[in-house]
């Protein structure tokens, strides 16, 4: 059951364990929610934010690469309730910006403002109570169906746990199982498809209800019926909440109030879709022509 059946340690605990797990910044990312998750339940309730976010002129590189800048000089603002997406290739820094807002490492140069108070001068648990991640692989922990959305908040009532698999879309596929609910999911019971998984980590964040919320978008398609039963999902979801989208299929994103375009460390271009679309050999532009013409390769 890996990390989240495990102790909750310290934080220095916390980063060991990281360091045991390779690579994958989205898992890291999920790992962390998950314990901050947890910590949540042992503490006081925490005070709610707007979630106005605020990026100014951060730079940063990883501690065990310091000889390598990630991000230079970004700036961005995010007004409370706002959806915005960030695009650019694999390893350009996306994942990087949000966990600089989780207060994951510090910064170089510059500062991240949540409600125009500084990060680095705030409680990272009350924080990241604030803070909700539907990560691009979603892991379920070994448990009931039940045990896996109430985690996302420790006092809720079953009404709650209900109502939230409800909005999330998933309560059709929960009793449609014999134990409903209490259907054990993991290793040792049922196996989820993607898109079923997906919904249940949206009923968590639902329950959760945080003012912010993060998407690490999944990069595979799932199959039809399922990615809309999905997206319908998100779209409650995303209501009324500050959202990042970290988008890799360009079509979800048409929508936001901004998208920014990240390239070497920097951003290239920012604006809605249709101010991008018309940019003379933009990057943007450039990406969703290529995306489509990969969409037409596919159906032929
Ligand atoms: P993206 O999410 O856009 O694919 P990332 O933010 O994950 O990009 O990575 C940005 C850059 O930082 C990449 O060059 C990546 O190799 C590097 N990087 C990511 N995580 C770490 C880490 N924990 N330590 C050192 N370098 C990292
Ligand atoms: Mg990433």
């Amino acid at each position: 059951t890996g990390f989240i059946g495990g102790s909750v340690g310290g934080l220095g605990d916390m980063y060991a364990q990281i360091q045991r797990t390779v690579g994958a910044s989205e898992r890291i990312l999920e790992i962390l929610d998950e314990k901050s998750e947890v910590n949540v339940t042992n503490t006081l309730d925490f005070k709610k934010v707007e979630g106005n976010i605020s990026f100014e002129n951060v730079g940063f590189a990883y501690p065990s690469r310091p000889d390598i800048t990630v991000l230079k000089d970004i700036s961005l603002k995010i007004q409370s309730g706002e959806k915005i997406a960030i695009v650019g290739h694999s390893g350009a820094g996306k994942s990087t910006i949000v966990q600089l807002l989780m207060k994951l490492y510090p910064l170089n140069k510059g500062k991240v403002l949540i409600d125009k108070e500084d990060i680095s001068t705030q409680d990272i648990t009350q924080l990241r109570s604030n803070i909700a991640i539907v990560p691009q692989e979603v892991m379920l922990f070994g448990g009931t169906i039940y045990e896996n959305i109430a985690y996302g908040k420790p006092n809720a009532t079953e009404t709650d746990v209900f109502e939230a698999a409800r909005k999330a879309n998933a309560l059709e596929f929960i009793e449609s199982f014999p134990d409903k609910f209490q259907t054990i999911v993991g290793e040792r019971g049922v196996k989820l498809s993607g898109g079923q998984r997906q919904r249940v980590a949206i009923a968590r964040a639902i329950l959760k209800d945080p003012s912010i919320l993060i998407l690490d978008e999944a990069t595979s398609a799932l199959d039809s019926e399922s990615e809309k039963l999905v997206q319908d999902a998100l779209d409650e979801l995303m209501k009324n909440r500050t959202t990042i989208i970290i988008a890799h299929r360009l079509a979800t994103i048409r929508n936001v109030d901004k998208i920014y375009v990240l390239k070497d460390g920097e951003i290239a271009e920012s604006g809605n879709h249709d101010e991008l679309i018309l940019k003379e050999d933009g990057i943007y532009a450039n990406l969703v022509k290529l995306q489509f013409e990969n969409v037409n390769l596919l159906v032929e």
